[in-house]
């Protein structure tokens, strides 16, 4: 029997320029116009300034872990032979409001150095098809 596939984001017109910076290997976030708020989620409205205006632009791709979470069982198509795995919120450093989830890449045997503020940095995983997945992994 063959393993699962993980999924293959399938950019839409909201996030498109997300999937093209992590081609890039760039961590590109959505900017407001009007007052500069960072999101990782797309937005159609600034819910700091109501503006509808955005741009794209890259970010450091450095952060802090604000939340993580170690999974041992999952149900998730093309994890089930990585258990276990880390899933981390990170506080990006240019926006204090902005979290960005994703895998930390980090080897079981450095689990119990984890903690919450701990410094990290973007890494990508080439999914196929053309499509990057940014992840995270210890600075
Ligand atoms: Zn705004």
């Amino acid at each position: 029997m063959t393993a699962a596939q993980k999924a293959i984001p399938v950019p839409d017109e909201l996030n498109a320029p997300y999937w093209e910076g992590a081609k890039e290997h760039k961590l590109v976030l959505q900017h407001c116009s009007g007052c500069g708020l960072v999101s990782a989620r797309p937005r159609v409205i600034c819910p700091r300034c109501h503006k509808e205006e955005f741009e794209w632009k890259q970010v450091s791709g450095k952060g802090i872990i604000h939340s993580y979470v170690i999974v041992h069982q999952t149900t998730a198509a093309g994890f089930q032979d990585e258990v276990p795995y880390v899933v981390c919120h990170v506080v990006i450093n240019e926006e204090p409001t902005c979290y960005v989830t994703a895998n930390l890449l980090v080897d079981p045997s450095e689990y119990d150095k984890l903690t919450i503020s701990l410094p990290v940095v973007v890494d990508f995983e080439d999914r196929g098809n053309g499509v990057v997945v940014p992840q995270w992994r210890l600075a």
